[in-house]
């Protein structure tokens, strides 16, 4: 049993729970997909077996107004209860919690039945919501306390009611949006109307011994929302009309301040949970940014919350609880917070899934029995792709060779984990370099391989991981002593002076640029608090409604201009979810962007462009060329044609073209998965 603060059950009284982890609650898409339950159930065991305390289900609607999407998941009825209970089972077998999330979208709703407290549009969604009459709030109330009916017929230990993130009840908390002049607007005591009159309806409802979990936004991060002393009264009175556990909800959808996304310091929000703490008698759960146990564990010995929340993290790795009580903390795969392949794909209507674990979610498409019969097998090239595929094969009980021609593991991972913001990088190499140690992996540095070495090999397949180069733009002047490549610059190879023009705006282009516009001997506000806070005008004052203040951005450490060829938005396919993130960061810095340009050619004045019609120079110390990547194929291509045995080919090598991280360690997943 382990020693950590995190393993202390927590006893509510009526039902106890095994430890201080919850799992966040997560919309995956399987909610709504075809067999979807049962894939949801295979996803929730794997968890619960690895001992978390409680889990939270997705946001379910408690009628069809409040579903997110026409076909949100909604439970309401009788004949809906057969998968549910089916779900419940899986989980509660290991001693595991499961409570069901009720979401009414409110104003987020994206179909046109959308309600709110008063009429108005949200500017993330593209329909205005109807003023929601008081008969129908009557109802809404009812619809709440029959859903957290229903799941407890279905075997549910308890529900959250969504109360933060700026939905519908978060919608009727706030003056910004609330805008009624009967008795659920206008004071505060008639704003919090809503909220407890559905608590107390559920209460009623449910009986003592069922947890409700209410999510309280404790910090809007939007202008005109709720104060600090509205949040308290609200907490104490939630306390009073029988809620069990208060989890912290931290900034609406439609803030402009960046809550979860990696360049988000670790940690960044508990000091409001910790206040709310000491306001309440009922136990608090940390929430955002929480994906290091140790950190996570001082949280609960320094009382500062009772339970952590971590969603994402439990996507990355579905046993970091059971490694954490194990003391295995370098075992663990650790969430870094890139949203690519999690809430990126909830808003593009794909299945969630996670970049350093593309198993999440999609658990019933892999085998984990290990092989009948044992290969050898030679992965060339330790990127994310050969190191992905090396780990998963070893797993499986094959005997993997790894060559990398470098003196160290990571490929292009080591030069993206320089860049400010990006600093979780460091730990999916600490993962990788674990899990070589674990699995015997046999790990040559320093080793490029040749065709020739190829042929006296051995081994009975080949898996070429061998990534890309950076393209060189055949751009007139393109060898002048002023031009850099990204992997010049960030490995430090090479030091750009003060004015330097950015060719390409793509990822790169823009990391390339983050790392430029910062002064390097400064801590960069995603590893540093304070900086981060008021970077993005975060006020722990909480001097005016929804904690925001006037932003307090650092201008940029050097003259950037960023140049693309395309008409389109620098930046336009970053992330869905932390694409503005990057193009607001570098703006608010003042980093110039300039799009519809031809490149003339780079002399010792700059670089030479013609936009718009007219030429016109850049004047820079520096090039910086950041304009995509070409695959290395060349060894794959003539071992398929000189080899005898199977060739594999992988990640950036296989294609270069918009490849990222996620694509090239689910390649290697899957690839070492068939084999
Ligand atoms: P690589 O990472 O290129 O690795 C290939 C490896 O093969 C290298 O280590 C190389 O030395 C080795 N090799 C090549 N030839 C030989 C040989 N003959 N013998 C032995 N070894 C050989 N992706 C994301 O998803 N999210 C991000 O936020 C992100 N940020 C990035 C930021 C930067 C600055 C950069 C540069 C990249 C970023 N990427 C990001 C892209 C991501 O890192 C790549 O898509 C990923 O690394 C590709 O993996 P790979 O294994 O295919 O290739
Ligand atoms: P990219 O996103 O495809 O961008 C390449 C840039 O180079 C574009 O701006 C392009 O713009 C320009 N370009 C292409 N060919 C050119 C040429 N011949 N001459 C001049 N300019 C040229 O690729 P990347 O920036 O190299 O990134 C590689 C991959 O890494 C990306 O696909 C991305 O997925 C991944 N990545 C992701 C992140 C992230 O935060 N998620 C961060 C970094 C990297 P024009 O063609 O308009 O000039
Ligand atoms: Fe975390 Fe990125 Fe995986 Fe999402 S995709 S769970 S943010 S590592």
């Amino acid at each position: 049993m382990s020693d950590l603060d995190l393993f202390t059950p927590l006893d509510l009284g009526f039902t106890k729970i095994n430890n201080r982890f919850l799992m966040g609650s997560m919309h995956t898409g399987l909610e709504e997909a075809k067999n979807g339950f049962e894939k949801l159930g295979v996803f929730y065991e794997k968890r619960a077996k690895a001992g978390v305390g409680i889990i939270v289900t997705g946001g379910i609607a408690p009628n069809f107004q409040g579903r997110l999407s026409p076909f949100g998941h909604q439970l309401s009825f009788p004949w809906q209860l057969g998968k549910h209970k089916k779900l419940t089972s899986r989980v509660k077998k290991h001693g595991t919690k499961i409570c069901l999330q009720i979401l009414h979208a409110g104003r987020y709703a994206y179909h046109p039945l959308g309600v709110s407290a008063s009429s108005s549009k949200s500017p993330i969604t593209p329909f205005k919501a109807r003023k929601i009459t008081k008969l129908e709030i009557k109802k809404t109330i009812f619809d709440f306390a029959n859903t957290a009916n229903m799941a407890k017929k279905a075997g549910y230990d308890g529900i959250e009611i969504m109360g933060s993130e700026g939905y519908f009840i978060n919608q009727f908390l706030a003056p910004r949006t609330n805008k009624r002049t009967d008795n659920y607007g206008g004071s505060h005591e008639n704003r919090m109307r809503l909220a407890l009159e559905i608590v107390k309806s559920i209460r009623k409802k449910v009986g003592d011994n069922f947890i409700i979990i209410f999510r309280v936004s404790m910090l809007d991060l939007v202008k005109d929302a709720q104060t600090f002393d509205e949040v308290i009264t609200f907490s104490k009175e939630l306390e009073k009309v029988g809620v069990n556990i208060i989890n912290t909800g931290i900034g609406w959808h439609e803030a402009r301040v960046p809550t979860i996304a990696t360049m988000v310091p670790r940690q960044a929000f508990t000091w409001i949970t910790e206040r709310v703490k000491k306001e309440i008698n009922i136990p608090i759960i940390a929430t955002n940014r929480i994906n290091d146990l140790k950190e996570g564990n001082a949280l609960i010995k320094e009382n500062i919350a009772d339970m952590i929340s971590m969603a994402r993290p439990f996507l990355a790795d579905p046993e970091i609880v059971s490694k954490a009580e194990k003391n295995r903390f370098d075992e663990i795969n650790t969430c870094i917070a890139c949203n690519q392949a999690c809430l990126d794909h909830v808003f593009a209507g794909k299945l969630t899934s996670c970049l350093v674990n593309p198993k999440a979610c999609h658990e019933t498409e892999f085998t984990e029995t290990k092989v009948l019969k044992t290969k050898k097998l030679a992965v060339i090239g330790a990127g994310p792709a050969g190191l992905a595929f090396s780990i998963e094969a070893a797993r499986r009980g094959h005997k993997v060779s790894i060559f990398e021609k470098k003196a160290t593991i990571g490929g292009q991972f080591n030069i993206a984990k320089e860049i400010p913001g990006k600093e979780e990088f460091h730990e999916t190499l600490r993962y990788f370099k674990t899990m070589i140690k674990k699995y015997n992996i046999e790990l040559k540095l320093n080793h490029e391989v040749t065709m020739s070495e190829l042929e006296s090999l051995k081994f009975d397949e080949y898996i070429f991981s061998t990534g890309i180069s950076p393209r060189i733009p055949k751009i007139e002047g393109i060898d002048h002593e002023k031009v850099i490549t990204y992997e010049e610059l960030l490995t430090g190879k090479k030091v750009a002076g003060h004015k330097v023009a950015v060719i390409g705006a793509g990822g790169i282009g823009f990391d390339a640029s983050e790392f430029l516009a910062h002064n390097p001997s400064h801590k960069s506000p995603s590893v540093e608090l304070k900086a981060f806070l008021s970077e993005w005008g975060i006020d722990m004052n909480y001097t005016q409604r929804g904690a925001l203040t006037e932003k307090k951005t650092i201008p940029s450490y050097r003259e950037i201009t960023m140049l693309q060829r395309k008409e389109t938005k620098p930046g336009k396919n970053l992330g869905k979810t932390t694409g503005w993130i990057h193009r607001k960061s570098l703006k608010d810095k003042g980093v110039k962007m300039l799009t519809s340009v031809s490149y003339e050619k780079i002399s010792d004045q700059g670089l030479h462009i013609k936009r718009e019609g007219k030429s016109e120079i850049i004047k820079a110390d520096n090039i910086i060329i950041c304009a995509g990547q070409v695959p290395n194929t060349q060894l794959y291509e003539l071992a398929k044609v000189n080899l005898s045995r199977p060739c594999h080919i992988i990640g950036g090598a296989y294609e270069a073209f918009e490849i990222d991280a996620k694509r090239a360690i689910n390649q290697g997943v899957r690839l070492a998965n068939s084999l």
